[in-house]
């Protein structure tokens, strides 16, 4: 994958490991963006006070969603979750301390009936197959879906938040 320049000094693109230049991938999938939640679900990061880096809508191709899902290709499911990504969405990549596993934590299990009441799934969703966001479930995940998702050069920015050490240090 093409990497930004700004990360020329780091690893990749999802930054160093348990450092707060660690990177995680979300992206808020058909339903949610149809449903209005970007906005919310955006919020819900930049109040917890986490730093965006990269943010855009999209249409993804058939071979974009079958990558993006490539793990799952032997799910019977499979087809329609690909059909169903197709239909646009937003990705959006965040920085911070312990990013990537708290981001996951937001998010709330995949089975809306198993995510807590407080997370972003618990609160907004309903169905397994319509559950509004994704989030990288590792840091080789974020590596390979920031990649994949922003590949130009250029895509992710770097800039330091005012409050930064009152967050993160
Ligand atoms: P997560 O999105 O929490 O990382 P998985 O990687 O297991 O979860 O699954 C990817 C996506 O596939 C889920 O977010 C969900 O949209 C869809 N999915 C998973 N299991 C099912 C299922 N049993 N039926 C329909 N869709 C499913």
């Amino acid at each position: 994958t093409t990497q930004s320049p700004i990360l020329a000094d780091s690893k990749g693109v999802a930054g160093v490991k348990g450092t707060d230049s660690e990177r995680t991938f979300i992206m808020i999938k058909p339903d949610g963006v149809q449903r209005g939640l970007i906005g919310k679900i955006i919020n819900r990061f930049e109040e917890r006070g986490y730093k965006l880096v990269a943010l855009k809508t999209v249409a993804p191709s058939k071979e974009m969603a079958e990558r993006h899902y490539a793990d799952l290709k032997n799910k019977p499911f499979f087809p329609s979750l690909v059909e169903y990504m197709s239909n646009g969405a937003a990705p959006v990549v965040w920085e911070g301390s312990d990013v990537i596993r708290q981001g996951r934590a937001m998010l709330g299990a995949t089975s809306p009936l198993d995510a807590a009441s407080g997370t972003l799934r618990g609160q907004y969703c309903v169905s397994i197959g319509r559950n509004a966001i994704h989030g990288s479930d590792s840091f080789e995940s974020a590596e390979k879906e920031i990649g994949m998702w922003f590949p130009q050069a250029g895509e992710l920015i770097s800039w330091t938040p005012a409050i930064w050490n009152w967050v993160m240090s």
